[in-house]
């Protein structure tokens, strides 16, 4: 097929959700991306985050090799030995819970959506009472979720992302929650009320910017949710998979969430998501409760663990914390050099780079030279390589953002 009857067939059949860049991709290793012309780029926002052990990591392509051959699909009204190693492997890495397989981001939030309502619909700490009645009121049933957050395209979780542009022209949208400034605590605090049943956050807001939640703000939001029987939700769609230099954003903090929910890079670029909830409230779910007829499937959960394991045997976490800050240190020397970046911060190999205009041509000529980095809210690079990058790639990637940035700016 020739790129232009690629475009044209785009163009006739398939619904224009995207703006699109007019690049084909054909193939990837690693690092790198090559395009239908025979073009290659250094790919440094792999897959919108889902490629964090890079494009085809050997592990997670024998993992799926392996099991393509023998089983793809069982439903979940039966067992396979993947879902329980992969469950068991999420868990050990976190904290003691139970996990919900299912296919995307915004379906791990609506799972976690539905968790919370679904606790809020018991009196406290005691299961399998009458439904809808707190001590004797109205069920808690309030979510309340942060400025510029990004929870998915869901009703749900749409409701839940605190980003007017996204909900415009979709409304009603389901009723029960409210959005505060983030790494605000006193806000956070002042919005808590008798039907709060929920907060949910990402510890470094990916789409919004990437703005990174404050120590102190986490550990005091902990607290209020401890002392409250208000559910903690960390939305790890974006950081977790080792991308913040742990394998789970939540380890910087010293906190541990009530929920969790993961997607993006669990299968190493395959489908899947999962809620991950604390043991003492897993059982808020009971049978027919909630469902995913992909969930967890024997292909995408050899995937996941083939991914794990890539993470662990090549060292990425290490990698991460190594290269993301000498990335930090040559963004923000390129800051005292060029005065339209306003502001470098990130964790780990999540950064950002506010610009004092906006980014979209940046992106563009940086795609014609051949290196792929992504921009949001209109001003903000976001720059999220593969956790194996090695310094070289970071070198080469920084020389060619310093030669766009000259051109842009002069
Ligand atoms: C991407 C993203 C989502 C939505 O994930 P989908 O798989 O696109 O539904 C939710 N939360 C966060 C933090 C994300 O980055």
């Amino acid at each position: 097929m020739k790129k232009t009857e690629i475009f044209a067939d785009y163009d006739r059949y398939i619904l224009s959700t995207y703006s699109r860049t007019p690049v084909v991709f054909v193939k990837g290793k690693g690092m790198t991306l090559v395009d239908i012309t025979g073009k290659k780029y250094l790919d440094f926002f792999p897959g919108w985050g889902v490629n964090n052990v890079g494009h085809c990591h050997p592990k997670v392509m024998s993992a799926v090799r392996d099991q393509i051959g023998r089983l793809i699909h069982i439903p979940n009204n039966f067992y396979h030995p993947h879902q329980a190693k992969l469950a068991r492997e999420i868990i050990r890495l976190s904290f003691p819970g139970k996990v919900f397989f299912c296919n995307s981001g915004a379906e791990g939030c609506e799972a976690a959506i539905k968790f919370a309502r679904a606790y809020g619909h018991k009196p406290h700490g005691v299961y399998g009472h009458e439904p809808n009645v707190v001590h004797g009121k109205a069920s808690r049933h309030e979510i309340i979720t942060m400025t510029n957050s990004f929870h998915g395209r869901t009703l749900g979780a749409l409701a839940a992302t605190g980003q007017a542009k996204y909900q415009n022209g979709f409304h009603p949208l389901p009723p029960g929650f409210k959005t505060v400034a983030f790494n605000d605590f006193n806000a956070l605090k002042a919005a808590v009320g008798n039907d709060t049943i929920a907060i949910m956050l990402e510890l470094v807001q990916g789409e919004g910017g990437i703005h990174v939640a404050g120590q102190e703000y986490i550990r005091q939001v902990r607290e209020l949710c401890t002392e409250n029987d208000i559910l903690l939700i960390f939305d790890e769609v974006q950081t977790a998979m080792g991308r913040t230099g742990e394998i789970f954003a939540f380890k910087h903090y010293g906190v541990v969430p009530d929920l969790m929910v993961l997607a993006k890079a669990l299968g190493g670029g395959l489908p899947i998501g999962a809620l991950v909830v604390k043991e003492k409230i897993a059982g808020t779910f009971k049978p027919g409760m909630h469902a995913s007829t992909f969930g967890g499937s024997p292909l995408v959960c050899k995937a996941a663990l083939g991914t794990f394991k890539a993470i662990f045997a090549d060292k990425m976490l290490k990698n991460t914390r190594v290269m993301g800050a000498y990335l930090m240190e040559r963004l923000n020397a390129l800051k005292e050099k060029h005065n339209c970046i306003k502001e470098v911060r990130g964790l780990g190999l999540m950064v950002g780079v506010e610009l004092a205009m906006e980014g979209k041509s940046v992106f563009e000529k940086c795609l014609e030279r051949g290196l792929i980095i992504n921009c949001t809210q209109g001003n903000v690079l976001r720059i999220m390589p593969a956790l194996n990058v090695t310094k070289k790639q970071v070198d080469k990637a920084v020389y060619i953002l310093e030669q766009v940035l000259a051109e842009v700016s002069s």
